[in-house]
């Protein structure tokens, strides 16, 4: 029987109803796994980590090196691992571990719930039966299991908030399918050198949200020596204002001028970003912006907080920013 790894790091799955709302519940939880869902050592030899117990909105870059320091001294233990996590800020730990988690050739899953456990209408329960025999497969990557559908953890975002579907794939299909079986889309990967972790990330950075009237005189404000690079998520294919008071253009030179990498993302899900098609993608790779292509927010935020943590050349990770590193990004062939 394979041996699986289920970390605890908190979110609504480990939640008890509390007056209107919900709440954390170390004890409620521990219980109720045991003796709620008997069938799940039917599937798998299963040891429980309890890592850290928060709202995911309360993780942070350490919790991302915590986990995968955690994964990386049990690596050999364990044939998987299953990690439950709030579904605020999934496909930002599911991304950042996959850069991190280098020559991973076991599962590692991510699910959680909608609905708290202690619910009798909750997803939790089939979330976490699809994961613990998810991280029983030959998946050699890091998903998020929810709903049925396994997504590459580097392209999922959250959609819904009230849907039991909360996640999708937008720019790639789901890697495996869980029916009355489970279908696993993605090849085993060849010949795989010795697994390593090299979690470490970098915070100096911030996410622009372009939108109509952003004023230029805001981000004066913004102090560009504390930064190294900025996401911006413009509109549509790489779009922005370029007129009058509120042309961004002076604002990318200013970037260049301090250091500052300018990456651009799409605020649409679907599709890739192309600086060339537009005048205002055009001006931007004038100025020395870099694209994003079809990689989520969280992929790419994640990305450059890890490659600022290992590289102090701009050019270095503005290379390898548009160059995939762990399946997040779709190169034309
Ligand atoms: N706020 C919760 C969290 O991300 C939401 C959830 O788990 O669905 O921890």
């Amino acid at each position: 029987m394979k041996k699986i790894l289920l970390i605890q790091t908190g979110g609504t799955i480990a939640m008890s109803a509390k007056g209107e709302g919900v709440e954390l519940d170390p004890e409620a939880w521990s219980d109720l796994l045991i003796k709620q869902i008997p069938e799940l050592e039917e599937l798998a030899e299963i040891t429980t980590y309890p890592l850290f117990f928060e709202d995911s909105s309360d993780l942070n870059a350490e919790h991302w090196v915590n986990l995968a320091q955690c994964i990386d001294v049990n690596y050999e233990k364990y044939d998987g691992f299953v990690i439950l996590h709030g579904t605020d800020t999934m496909a930002y730990t599911a991304s950042a571990l996959s850069y991190s988690l280098q020559n991973l050739a076991k599962p590692v899953i991510f699910t959680g719930s909608q609905v708290p456990m202690s619910s009798v209408r909750s997803d939790a329960r089939r979330n976490l039966i699809n994961s613990i025999e998810m991280a029983t497969t030959e998946l050699q990557e890091v998903g998020i299991c929810f709903n049925d559908h396994v997504y590459r953890g580097n392209r999922a975002t959250k959609l819904s908030i009230g849907d039991f579907d909360a996640f999708g794939s937008p720019n790639l299909d789901p890697i495996a399918e869980i029916g009355l079986d489970i279908e696993l889309h993605v090849p085993p990967k060849k010949l795989i050198p010795a697994f390593e972790n090299n979690a470490a990330f970098s915070n100096e950075i911030f996410v622009l949200t372009v939108h109509p009237s952003l004023s230029m005189n805001i981000l004066d404000c913004l102090d560009l020596t504390k930064l190294k690079a900025i996401i911006v998520r413009t509109f549509g294919s790489g779009n922005f204002p370029m007129k009058g008071e509120y042309n961004m253009i002076p604002f990318f030179e200013k970037c260049r001028d301090h250091g500052v990498i300018v990456a651009i993302v799409s605020q649409a899900d679907y599709d890739a970003v192309n600086l060339t098609k537009y005048p205002a993608g055009r001006a931007a790779l004038n100025v020395g912006a870099v694209s994003g292509g079809d990689m989520t927010m969280e992929a790419a935020l994640t990305k450059l907080m890890f490659l600022l943590a290992r590289s102090d050349s701009k050019e270095y990770i503005e290379t390898q920013f548009q160059i995939p590193m762990a399946g997040e990004l779709t190169v034309d062939k």
